[in-house]
């Protein structure tokens, strides 16, 4: 082996580099920032091998060379951001963007994004409007609610909920409770940041409606109930319903708030009875301020969602942290959209593709799955094996945490090399294929994979295998 200061020599300069490489980055269209950073990461990987002796191998020629750089120009030329295959099987995953949203929705996106809108114009006057008349009708049709608001997620919801009546006073809330909901959603946290004084009542597994009453003061500004999402307690537990708490709190009138979380519109047909409260139940119930998320069970884009009581609501459209905390045009465009999908109870279930991916038979989901096998079983035969397998998928996004669905997969177990190593260059094409390993098989769970995307499916990996 030649010695390191030889080695470093032989790496090539980056203006020399650039100029070879012209004609291809004329052709592609990349811009010389992006040339150049391509072209430097490339030396500097070689620079930093040869220096910390963990070189294999340098390339021979230029020819060598312009192949790396242009591998690497590629991957800094692309977006960041991509679409993802899901075949999870997790219909709300918070980390592939929780709901999809229907193609009225996404055209409403796309509108707000090509030309100038009415969002805060009223086209009847002629006079300033507000973003939020735009939805809060609609909201408080579907929720029976007397008036609604929307800010950017429902951590701002819960945030902006409980700083308005209670910065300097107790807000009262279950031990058994206070949770952490993930993406660092704890509740203690938020409420500190509020700067309201938790009064944490009960033991970790049974509250009782006497420890509400017995820890209400003249400072009490708020009876709290937040459901606990992914977090479960079963066997000797007891909470306090929101009926009691709305009794109590009418009693001694302090005004009562539940975070759903996720927050049905509509009970889903298959849960039943057993499933959780819907926003419009707990509106019913009398809870003064409901809070839930409009990403999971709405099925609509990131937003959080407060409706409620008129006095209390329009206290908190008045809270400057309001501005901060405000959607923007693509949420009120596609928000809208999606809410009017349950103005029709009979096709909601169809046109929220969070709810169709929810309700969708085992049977469909089984048709799917076998298209794919069909599409494929030929021409991979003798590099995988193709199964269709039974599974169980989630709905995620923390609703509904005890529920499974029964749904189907395939299963590909690869001729040579590790399942791990499929996963992982899975990962790495051009739509990234995300799916999950079980028994030292690769499963795409097909309740989360389209229709329209199982050709796509298809055509990448007939390609990935035949490389
Ligand atoms: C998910 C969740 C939140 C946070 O909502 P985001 O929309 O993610 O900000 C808050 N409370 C509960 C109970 C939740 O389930």
């Amino acid at each position: 082996m030649k010695d390191k200061k030889t080695l470093l020599r032989l790496l090539p300069k980056v203006d020399e580099c650039l100029l070879v490489l012209a004609s291809y980055l004329e052709q592609e269209n990349v811009p010389l920032r992006i040339a150049k950073k391509g072209v430097q990461s490339v030396i500097d990987t070689y620079r930093q091998n040869i220096l910390n002796d963990a070189l294999e191998r340098l390339p021979e020629n230029a020819e060598e060379w312009s192949l790396l750089f242009r591998d690497k120009i590629c991957e800094l030329n692309d977006p960041l951001f991509k679409r993802v295959i899901n075949g999870t099987g997790i219909v709300i995953h918070t980390n592939l963007g929780r709901s999809i949203l229907s193609n009225e929705a996404t055209r409403q996106i796309t509108t707000a994004g090509n030309y100038y809108s009415n969002l805060e114009f009223d086209l009847k006057t002629g006079k300033r409007g507000s973003r939020y008349s735009l939805v809060e009708e609609i909201i408080c049709d579907l929720t029976g609610a007397e008036a609604a608001l929307v800010v950017n997620n429902n951590a701002a919801a819960v945030l902006i909920s409980l700083e308005t009546p209670a910065t300097g006073h107790e807000v009262i809330v279950s031990r058994g409770q206070l949770v952490e909901i993930g993406g660092s959603f704890r509740v203690p946290d938020v409420m500190e940041k509020s700067g309201a004084e938790l009064v944490e009542v009960g033991a970790t597994n049974r509250t009782h409606l006497y420890d509400f009453e017995g820890a209400i003061t003249d400072r009490t500004a708020l009876l709290l109930s937040v459901h606990t999402s992914n977090f479960r307690m079963i066997g000797f537990t007891s909470e306090v319903s929101a009926d009691e708490l709305v009794e109590l709190g009418n009693r001694h009138d302090i005004p009562v708030m539940e975070d759903l979380g996720s927050g049905s519109l509509i009970r889903l047909p298959q849960f039943g009875m057993s499933g959780e409260p819907t926003v419009p139940e707990v509106v019913g119930a009398g809870v003064d301020i409901v809070t839930f998320s409009g990403d999971k069970l709405l099925g609509g884009p990131q937003c959080g969602i407060i409706v409620g009581k008129r006095k209390y609501i329009e206290k908190i459209k008045k809270n400057p942290l309001n501005r901060a905390l405000r959607i923007d045009k693509f949420t009120v465009a596609s928000l809208e959209s999606i809410l009017r999908c349950y103005y029709d109870n009979d096709s909601v279930l169809q046109n929220v593709p969070t709810l169709r991916m929810i309700s969708q038979s085992d049977d469909l989901i089984k048709k799917r799955a076998r298209r794919l096998i069909r599409r494929l079983k030929a021409k991979l035969a003798d590099y995988c094996t193709l199964t269709l397998v039974p599974t169980v998928s989630l709905v995620g996004g923390g609703a509904l945490p005890e529920y499974s669905m029964d749904s189907w997969a395939v299963s590909l177990r690869p001729a040579r090399g590790s399942v791990n190593n499929l996963e992982r260059d899975l990962r790495a094409l051009e739509i990234p294929i995300i799916g999950r390993i079980e028994h030292d098989c690769f499963l795409l769970d097909f309740r989360t994979i389209q229709e329209h995307e199982i050709i796509e499916l298809a055509g990448e990996l007939v390609t990935y295998f035949n490389y």
